[in-house]
């Protein structure tokens, strides 16, 4: 073992230690080290619900999870919604739901609730506003009155001298008088946080031991922003520290945040969590997982007929591994087996060809015929699908046997595709590019995803692109079917979803011969050129 693996190691245990003192003796101590000793393993997760749930954030709530539950502690669920401006409750829903459906349940959360509550960061607006005070009377906050012209002048100054870019302290002269009175004439201000220009805040990661990263990289970071709302930074660790989360367990882009977060709980005076920043999930190319190179959102495992059980084993093998090396396991026995210190740093890779692999093998060793029956018959056709589809049908067949051929699209994953059977008399390949690649971003912005609002949104991108609606559906009958005559297409996309429907059209351009970064620049100023009704 090496020498930072038994480190490591070491500093696991004596968490493990702590928390099994706390449950033999299970008194209350009020000094502040017996407070820290008797503090219970709590740890969370704390999505911003702001788009589709990511499998990224699955798989820090797992390890989250089993880090707490494998000591006795608490998981909780908290929604770090104070970006109102791209928050929306659907994507609360959804993450909720798909956490839910992969069964990494949590024992606190805005719709179960707890002692530590509410677990919605818009509703702790007061708590927020009673924190600063704290720290504007203590000067280790201030007002900064900057208008947007200086800073980014600031900022082109800085680029252009090649230093550092960030705030550099102007409204820290500011007197207390000087403030009162901008305050007072209603002035516009935010509050940002003083941070040192010297030295370097060094913290021990649980799993990279000690971190150190210079102040002078730390911008003085803005707390509450013009309209009283905070960042995340301030509302991320007001919450940690009131929601009693004793290790923060998250992933590795949030490192370089640690420094402001420390400095926040030493101008509060309280003990800081230990911080565990995990490997990030990457594609097989070894770039950071996203959704241009592999699908990232559990709804697509879920549409595409994964077990969730296989998703969470799949998940549990990113960078983590069993004890006795087995391969196949549950989270039961990933919770019994889990010990931190395990995990490697080595970028784990999310191939979909080893996720395939495993679920096939849950499918094969743990369904007896009828259990796959009914499992299939679940996913494939459950109530509201089959009301939907089967008036499609009956219109077109004229017996039985011609329904399964019918269907298949509308029960299907990918669908292989080559580029002939895009071949029209009125579309060149170019424009049949433009019709899936514009459908699917206007697609993607849709609020509700409602025959009528489907319909509405792919007539008027036909217009906008002054096509007609016969030539305009076309590349998308055969994208979403296989074929240029079948089922309503704007139905398919309702029944299928986003997500299949994403990767439809997505496997419809790289058929066609994919679309390349500088295409895609183009593409992408000529959508937003177009005006919606
Ligand atoms: N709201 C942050 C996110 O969306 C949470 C980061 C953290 O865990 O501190 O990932």
């Amino acid at each position: 073992m090496t020498d930072r693996k038994s480190r490591r190691r070491a500093r696991q245990s004596a968490d493990v230690v702590i928390w099994a003192l706390s449950r033999i003796i299970g008194a209350r101590f009020h000094c502040a080290p017996c407070i820290a000793i008797m503090t219970q393993i709590r740890t969370r997760i704390a999505p911003s619900p702001t788009g589709d749930p990511h499998v990224g954030t699955a798989y820090i709530a797992l390890f989250n999870r089993c880090f707490a539950h494998s000591q006795g502690g608490k998981f909780i669920l908290r929604i770090e919604d104070t970006d109102q401006s791209r928050s929306t409750a659907q994507s609360e829903q959804d993450i909720l739901s798909s956490l839910r459906w992969l069964g990494i349940e949590w024992d606190e959360g805005p719709d179960c609730g707890g002692e530590y509550g509410p677990y919605r960061q818009s509703q702790r607006s007061d708590i927020y506003r009673q924190h600063i005070e704290t720290l504007l009377a203590n000067g280790s906050a201030f007002r900064c009155f900057c208008s947007s012209e200086r800073l980014d002048a600031l900022r082109r100054q800085q680029m252009q001298e090649k230093r550092q870019t960030g705030y550099d302290g102007h409204c820290l002269s500011l007197t207390q008088a000087e403030v009162d009175s901008r305050v007072g004439a209603g002035e516009e201000s935010v509050v940002r946080m003083a941070v040192p220009r010297e030295g370097d805040c060094r913290f021990n990661d649980l799993l990279r031991g000690e971190v150190a990263i210079a102040w002078s990289q730390i911008d003085m970071q803005i707390l509450i922003k013009s309209d009283g709302l905070p960042t995340y930074h301030f509302a991320n660790v007001v919450d940690d520290h009131l929601m009693g989360i004793s290790h923060v367990i998250r992933g590795e882009e949030w490192i370089n945040s640690t420094p402001k977060h420390l400095l926040l709980y030493e101008y509060f005076g309280w003990e800081a969590p230990r911080f565990c920043h995990m490997p990030l999930l990457r594609n097989p190319d070894k770039s950071k997982l996203s959704k241009r190179k592999n699908p990232t959102s559990i709804n697509y495992y879920r549409s595409m007929g994964y077990l969730p059980q296989a998703l969470v084993n799949y998940l549990g093998m990113m960078g983590w591994s069993m004890p006795d090396g087995a391969e196949k396991f549950t989270l039961t026995q990933m919770t019994r087996s889990f010990d931190i210190s395990r995990v490697s740093l080595g970028g784990p890779i999310f191939d979909l060809a080893k996720l395939d692999w495993l679920n096939g093998k849950y499918l094969r060793e743990d369904f007896a015929a009828e259990d796959f029956i009914a499992a299939y018959a679940s996913w494939a056709f459950p109530p509201d699908k089959l009301a939907a589809i089967v008036p499609l049908i009956m219109q077109r067949v004229d017996k039985f046997s011609d329904v399964a051929e019918l269907a298949k699209p509308l029960v299907s994953g990918e669908l292989p595709l080559e580029a002939g059977a895009f071949e029209h008399k009125q579309l060149a390949p170019s424009e049949v590019q433009r019709v899936l690649q514009f459908s699917l971003w206007r697609l993607e912005s849709l609020a509700d995803w409602q025959r009528d609002s489907i319909e509405a949104a792919l007539q008027g991108l036909a217009a906008a692109m002054e096509l007609k609606i016969r030539d305009f559906l076309f590349p998308l009958f055969v994208a979403m079917s296989g074929k240029p005559v079948s089922l309503s297409v704007i139905e398919a996309i309702r029944i299928l979803g986003l997500d299949i429907t994403r990767a439809r059209l997505r496997s419809a351009l790289s058929a066609m011969g994919g679309v390349s970064k500088k295409q895609l620049k183009l593409l992408q100023q000529e959508f937003h050129g177009f005006s919606w009704p």
